[in-house]
C-alpha cells in the first residue's frame, strides 16, 4: 500500500474526550472516528487490524469444530418475554418499534435468538454436541460508555453457544472452548489472565474471564501465584425487591423527595431511627440501590465509588461518609430497585431493618428485612475474594491487578432451552432440554485492549499477526531518484510476501518516522546515504535502537 493513497488521518494533538491511552492513539493514528457516544466507524487501518483479529478468532473456532452463521441483530421482544429478560435484562438493553407497534431489540446478545432457531430443528441425540458462532454486531446501551472501543455501546462481539446432552459433554466443551480462547491470546501476543468469574445461578467454578492485563482495565482481578484468579464481580446475586409485603410486615414509605446527594443521605440518615447495619453493597441494574457496610470498609468504599461513579449520585470521601454517619450505615437510591445484584458476605441473609430505595420516585422504604422482602433468584456460593484475603488454593495473600475482559466463556444448563422449549429426543426417547453452554469474545474490544498493553510515548506498538502493516519503507527523500526506485524495487520485492507500506509521501522523514511510531508498525525500513553501500536502516518498534543491514537480508528473520 503507498501510502500517499492510503486514508489515514493521522493527528498531531490530542483529543480532548479520551480518558486513556488506547483511546486517544486509535484516535490519533487515523484507526477509528467517534460517530456517537459509544458508537465508532473503524477507518482502513482500523478495520485491518479488525480483520485481523476476527481471523485468528474464527480460525480458532473452527479448529474446535464451531460452525459460523449469522444472526440478526433485530430480534423480536417475543424470544426476550419468554425467557423473562425483556423485563429483566434493564436499560442496557436498546429496544425499538416497527410500523405497525410491535417491539424488537437491537440484540445486547443471542442466547434467545440460537435456542429459537435450532429448536424444532436440532432434535435427536445423535446430532450432539453442537456449537455455532457468529461474529456481528452487538448492541448495550451502556451506561457511561467510554474508553473508545473498549466500552462502545455497538461493538463487535463473536459469540458462541453449544448444545449438549450431559453435563460431561458439556464440559468437554467448555475446555475446548477455554483452550482455544488461550490460543487467541497467545496468538495476539498479549500479557493475559484466566480468572474465575460470577458464577451466577448455576454455582460451581461455570465461568471463566479472559482479561488482558492493563493498567487502566475496568476488571479487578485477585490473583496469587499458584495460579488462582478471580475477579471481583464474582460475589454476586440476584435478588429482587418483593413489595407485595409491605403492608403485611409492616414496611414503611417514607417520602425522601430531597435525597438526591450523599449528603441528603447523611442528613437522611441521622433522622431516621432505622440505621442499617452489616456488610452490605447493592448494585441495581435499573437505577441503583445501595447499602453499606462493614468489614473491609475501604474496599467496599471502593466498590461504592466505583459503582456511584457510574450514577447520578456524588460521593463524599471514605473518611467523610465514616464521620457523616459515625457507624457503617447503608443506602439506597431514588430510582426502583428491581434486579440489585448483591455483593456481601452470607451474614446479609440475616439482616434486618434496613433501608432501601422506593419502587416509587422520591420515596424510600425503611424496616425492609432482606430475607423475608427479597425474592432471591439466586444466591451464588459468595467467597468474597479481595487483596490480601487469603487466596482459597494455597492461602497465601491475594494480589490485585486491573484487567480489561475480552472474553467470556459460561456454562447455561437448561435456562434458556427450558424456558424457550428447546428439547431433544435423547437415546431412551424422552424429551429433553437441550444443555447449553455460551463463550463471548469481544473482537472490537480486543482492537482497544492491546492497544492499552502495548504502546508508548511515541504510539501503539502492534505485535506482528495482527499489526496493519507489517513493515513500512521510508525512503528519506523522494527527490533523490536512485533512493525512490530502490524503496519502489524493495516495496515489489516485499509487497507480494508481507503486509507493506510504502510512504512514498512528500514529506520530511521526521514526520514519516512519526507516523509509523505512531501507527505502531513492527518494522521500519529506512533508505538513506548507506544505500550507496547496498545498506538499510532497521528499526523495530519495540526496540529502542536501529540497526544496519545488507539491502538483501531476509526480514523473515527479523521481523
Ligand atoms: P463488561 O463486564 O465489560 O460490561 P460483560 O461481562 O457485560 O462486559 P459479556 O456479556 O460477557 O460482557 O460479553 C462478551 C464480551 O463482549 C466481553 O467479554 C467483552 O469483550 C465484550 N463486550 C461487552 N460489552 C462491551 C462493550 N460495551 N463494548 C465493547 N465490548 C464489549
Ligand atoms: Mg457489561
Ligand atoms: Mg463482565
Ligand atoms: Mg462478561
Amino acid at each position: 500500500m503507498r501510502m500517499s493513497k492510503y486514508y489515514a488521518p493521522t493527528l498531531k494533538e490530542v483529543p480532548n474526550d479520551t480518558e486513556i491511552k488506547s483511546h486517544e492513539l486509535l484516535i490519533r493514528g487515523g484507526f477509528i472516528r467517534k460517530t456517537a457516544s459509544g458508537v465508532y466507524t473503524y477507518l482502513p487501518l482500523g478495520t485491518k487490524v479488525l480483520k485481523k483479529i476476527e481471523n485468528i478468532v474464527r480460525e480458532e473456532m473452527e479448529n474446535i469444530g464451531s460452525q459460523e452463521i449469522l444472526m440478526p441483530i433485530i430480534q423480536p421482544a417475543e424470544i426476550w418475554q419468554k425467557s423473562g429478560r425483556w423485563d429483566d435484562y434493564g436499560p442496557e438493553m436498546m429496544k425499538l418499534k416497527d410500523r405497525h407497534d410491535r417491539d424488537f431489540t437491537l440484540g445486547p446478545t443471542h442466547e434467545e435468538m440460537i435456542t429459537t432457531i435450532i429448536k424444532n430443528e436440532l432434535r435427536s441425540y445423535k446430532q450432539l454436541p453442537i456449537s455455532l458462532f457468529q461474529i456481528a454486531n452487538k448492541y448495550r446501551d451502556e451506561i457511561r460508555p467510554r474508553f473508545g472501543v473498549l466500552r462502545a455501546r455497538e461493538f463487535i462481539m463473536k459469540d458462541a453457544y453449544s448444545f449438549h446432552d450431559s453435563e460431561e459433554s458439556l464440559n468437554e466443551t467448555y475446555e475446548k472452548f477455554y483452550k482455544a480462547y488461550e490460543n487467541i491470546l497467545e496468538r495476539l501476543g498479549v500479557d493475559y489472565l484466566v480468572v474465575e468469574a460470577d458464577t451466577g445461578a448455576i454455582g460451581g467454578s461455570n465461568s471463566h474471564e479472559f482479561q488482558i492485563k492493563a493498567e487502566y482495565g475496568e476488571s479487578t482481578i485477585y490473583y496469587c501465584d499458584c495460579g488462582y484468579a478471580a475477579t471481583d464481580e464474582r460475589a454476586e446475586s440476584n435478588v429482587v425487591f418483593d413489595t407485595t409485603n409491605e403492608k403485611e410486615n409492616n414496611i414503611n414509605k417514607v417520602d425522601t423527595p430531597n435525597v438526591k446527594t450523599i449528603d441528603d443521605v447523611a442528613t437522611f440518615l441521622k433522622t431516621d431511627k432505622n440505621k442499617i447495619v452489616k456488610s452490605l453493597l447493592f448494585k441495581s441494574r435499573e437505577g441503583w440501590v445501595l447499602a453499606l457496610i462493614r468489614g473491609d470498609y475501604e474496599l467496599n468504599i471502593a466498590k461504592l465509588k466505583t459503582f456511584l461513579s457510574d450514577q447520578t449520585l456524588t460521593l463524599g470521601e471514605p473518611d467523610e461518609i465514616y464521620k457523616t454517619f459515625g457507624v457503617e450505615i447503608g443506602f439506597i437510591g431514588p430510582v426502583g430497585i428491581k434486579n440489585v445484584k448483591i455483593i456481601a458476605d452470607h451474614s446479609i441473609k440475616n439482616m434486618k431493618n434496613f433501608v432501601v430505595g422506593g419502587m416509587e420516585k422520591d420515596k424510600h422504604y425503611i424496616n425492609v428485612n432482606l430475607n423475608r422482602d427479597f425474592k432471591i433468584d439466586y444466591f451464588a456460593d459468595i467467597r468474597m475474594v479481595s487483596k490480601g484475603e487469603p487466596c482459597p488454593k494455597c492461602g497465601d495473600p491475594l494480589k490485585e491487578i486491573k484487567g480489561i475482559e475480552v472474553g467470556q466463556v459460561f456454562k447455561l444448563g437448561t435456562k434458556y432451552s427450558e424456558k424457550l422449549n428447546a428439547y431433544y429426543t435423547a437415546e431412551n426417547g424422552k424429551t429433553k432440554p437441550f444443555i447449553m453452554g455460551c463463550y463471548g469474545w469481544g473482537v472490537s474490544r480486543t482492537l482497544g485492549a492491546i492497544v492499552e498493553q502495548l504502546h508508548d510515548d511515541y504510539g501503539m506498538i502492534w505485535p506482528r499477526n495482527i499489526a496493519p502493516f507489517e513493515i513500512v519503507i521510508i525512503p528519506v527523500s523522494t527527490k533523490q531518484k536512485e533512493l525512490v526506485d530502490k524503496a519502489e524495487e524493495i516495496y515489489n520485492l516485499l509487497k507480494d510476501k508481507y503486509d507493506v507500506l510504502y510512504d512514498d509521501r512528500d514529506a520530511s522523514p521526521g514526520f514519516k518516522f512519526k507516523d509509523a511510531d505512531l501507527i505502531g508498525i513492527p518494522l521500519k525500513v529506512v533508505l538513506g546515504k548507506k544505500m550507496k553501500n547496498g545498506k538499510v536502516e532497521i528499526k523495530l518498534r519495540y526496540e529502542k535502537n536501529s540497526q544496519e543491514v545488507d539491502i538483501s537480508k531476509s526480514y523473515d528473520d527479523l521481523l
